[in-house]
């Protein structure tokens, strides 16, 4: 069966005044099925909300294409006239940010099924209590105002006027990272068990592999711009293959409790303004070898783009 979201060769570009554009994303390729969860990791800069903006129409594609349900997605300007697309639903980093600490809850999430229907009835009947309670609140949280919730519950809250469009595509941007570790797992789940039981698909998008490797399907690795492994999680866990990836894996913590090993990685990712030469990896790389710099690695068939599994 076709995916539910294609993402195929993506370049997505910033401009700035007198400098040339710098791709943020710089030829993607992704697919997310129903009822899957791909999980999208790497450091902060590589360019993963970008994507996750472009895949929901947010931001305009300079190269390829994004496809939704059979759809060519659609910037902003379009997007809010595409109902098509009111099944693509984003789950933002900032649970403070994203409601409006005026609004009750339930009114707040009563908007949501407006914006995504037209009327005041969500297309299944729920009502924003109902939608509370699928997110593990109570229903009289609707009469309340975010700030008497904490970061974990006002996610909650988010995610609950998201399903208000019955989305069957969730793309969740750093949804856990302003969270508390007691929360972070919590609302990680939740978004799976959400996704899974209603078929729709979550790209779920995260720098902690620790939780996404509890929660994901499949993982795709993106470095500056680029997914330089992918593949299913059981699998990127117990073999990563990629440099990358086996350095963002020896940075997880143990669950034996022996604590957050140091990451491998010297420095950071570098601007995405002025990629490397070759691999764009090289200057970090600690098996980087003799041609790293001057030839770039595509991805393989067996989901890793590094000159040491050229074929
Ligand atoms: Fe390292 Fe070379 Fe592989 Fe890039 S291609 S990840 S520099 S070994
Ligand atoms: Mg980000």
């Amino acid at each position: 069966t076709a995916p539910l979201l294609s993402v195929d060769d993506l370049v997505v570009q910033y401009h700035r005044p007198g400098a040339s554009p710098t791709r943020a994303v710089a030829g993607v390729s992704l697919q997310v099925r129903a009822g899957e969860v791909v999980g999208l990791v790497g450091e902060s800069g590589c360019g993963k909300s970008t994507l996750a903006r472009a895949v929901c129409g947010l931001t305009p594609a300079a190269e390829g294409r994004i496809t939704y349900d059979g759809t060519q997605v659609r910037p902003l300007r379009v997007r809010r006239r595409d109902p098509a697309l009111t099944g693509v639903q984003m789950v933002f980093q900032d649970p403070y940010g994203s409601l409006n600490p005026r609004r009750r809850v339930g009114a707040q999430i009563a908007d949501g099924i407006r914006t995504a229907t037209g009327r005041g009835e969500a297309a299944d009947g729920a009502t924003p209590e109902d939608l509370l309670t699928r997110v593990g609140l109570s229903a009289e949280a609707a009469e309340r105002y975010p700030q008497e919730f904490s970061g974990g519950q006002r996610q909650r809250i988010a995610i609950a006027r998201a399903l208000a469009a019955r989305p069957r595509l969730l793309v969740g941007d750093e949804p856990i990272s302003a969270l508390d570790a007691s929360a972070q797992l919590q609302v990680a789940t939740l978004m799976r068990s959400l996704a899974v039981e209603s078929g729709a698909g979550l790209l779920f998008i995260s720098h902690d592999l620790s939780v996404v490797r509890l929660i994901a399907d499949r993982i795709a690795v993106m470095y500056l711009g680029r997914i330089v492994e992918t593949g299913p999680t059981a699998e990127v866990w117990a073999d990563p293959r990629h440099p990358y990836t086996r350095a963002l894996l020896a940075a997880v913590p143990k669950p034996d409790g022996a604590g957050v090993l140091p990451a491998e990685l010297p420095g950071d990712v570098p601007d995405p303004a002025e990629p490397p030469t070759g691999c764009r990896f090289h200057p970090r790389c600690p098996q980087a070898f003799d041609g790293c710099d001057r030839e770039e690695p595509q991805l393989i068939a067996g989901g890793v783009a590094c000159r040491l599994y050229a074929a």
